[in-house]
């Protein structure tokens, strides 16, 4: 694997350190961080503004470049999925959902996934590899090359989810430094608040990530309200129950900014956690809790040959949303998007191993 450094994964002010080494002064490194991130330019050669040696030492000592995309699919509701891989060759995914009023990209945080949710295709690939900061920010900016064309400012309204291939919370440190490198209004300037990082329930890393200053948005995905099923359905709450889990979600409520809720996800297993009781045991569990200043997001389940389960009928989903509803929880149903092209969570891995390469696919 290549020695050199990952330019996409310097903060501005490690480039400032890059610049120094090379002699040269600091403007120099604000202008190579906007040429990697404003004009999400791919390579040394296009940064034509810059003396055409200190382009060739750049060259010899920094990638701009380290992800490969292997596939892209479109779907006939404009939702596009990528299948990237890294320079050693380990599968990563990402999404591009686009809508009305806002698009959406969808990153991964991990290739492959060490957590073992039954209900999940990544994780039958386990854990490949962290990403790297320069990995996680790559994603995005090649999303954003692919739909807009190179260079223009970010599109207004892009949102950001971490909700692909892998458990962010186990990244911690590359992911946060990627939100902080594209939070950069020299770069691409997709700030915190258009931001939601979704776990399957890391406990100290959402006490961790309530007290950062300036924080994205928090999900959580749940999948159950019992532990007996959730140990089965999501490991990790063998490590930290519901109890643990929903004391932790406690403390981040204290943590939201005026007008700000946060996620509980659920995703839909058809006869498995969507019953009327189930439902019921939802709202008692956030009510045990007092928890007010949350969201349910109800997810049907996209069957994948490779596991035993099934989705919701769209009756089982509508009566549990207004179950929760009777009982004073707002309950959303995520709309499925790309389903054409597998873009769901959980169904991308099963495309592409049969054709040979594996891929991921998260909450
Ligand atoms: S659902 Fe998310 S956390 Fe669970 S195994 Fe899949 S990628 Fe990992």
């Amino acid at each position: 694997m290549s020695e050199k450094i990952h330019i996409t994964g310097l903060k501005p002010a490690e480039l400032v350190e890059l610049a120094a080494e090379l002699g040269e002064p600091r403007y120099r490194a604000i202008q190579i961080f906007k040429a990697v991130h404003e004009r999400r330019l791919r390579s040394f050669d296009d940064i034509t503004d810059l003396p055409k040696k200190l382009r060739e030492r750049l060259a010899d000592t920094a990638d701009i470049s380290r992800l490969t995309v292997t596939s892209r699919y479109i779907s006939n509701d404009g939702t596009r999925r990528y299948l990237m891989k890294t320079a050693s060759g380990n599968p990563v995914e990402t999404v591009f959902i686009p809508s009305e009023s806002r698009d959406t990209i969808c990153f991964s945080s991990q290739s492959g996934c060490p957590l073992k949710c039954d209900f999940c295709l990544t994780a039958k690939l386990g854990l490949l590899s962290n990403l790297t900061v320069g990995e996680i920010v790559e994603q995005i900016i090649i999303v954003l090359n692919d739909v807009y064309g190179v260079g223009g400012e970010t599109p207004h309204g892009t949102n950001l989810v971490g909700m692909g291939a892998g458990e962010p919370f186990l990244n911690f440190e590359n992911l946060i430094a990627a939100l902080e490198i594209m939070a950069d209004e020299n770069g691409l300037f997709i700030v915190p608040n258009r931001v939601t990082i979704s776990t399957a329930g890391i406990v100290p890393k959402i006490h961790e990530f309530a007290k950062l200053e300036n924080r994205p948005h928090l999900a959580i995905s749940l999948s159950s309200a019992r532990n007996e099923l959730r140990d089965k359905l999501m490991p990790i709450n063998k490590r930290w129950n519901l109890d643990e889990l929903l004391s932790a979600a406690k403390e981040f409520e204290g943590s939201l900014r005026r007008g700000e809720r946060f996620t509980f996800e659920y995703v839909m297993l058809g006869g498995v956690n969507d019953s009327a009781a189930d439902a019921a045991e939802l709202a008692r569990l956030l009510d045990r809790y007092q928890l007010s200043r949350v969201k349910i997001n109800l997810i049907p389940h996209n069957g994948a040959e490779k596991l035993d389960y099934n989705s919701s009928t769209p009756e089982s989903v509508e009566r549990f949303k207004s179950i929760l509803e009777s009982r004073g929880v707002s309950a959303y149903v995520r709309q499925p998007r790309g389903r054409d092209i597998y873009a769901a969570c959980g169904q991308l891995a099963a495309m592409d191993e049969a054709r040979g390469t594996a891929a991921g696919g998260g909450e």
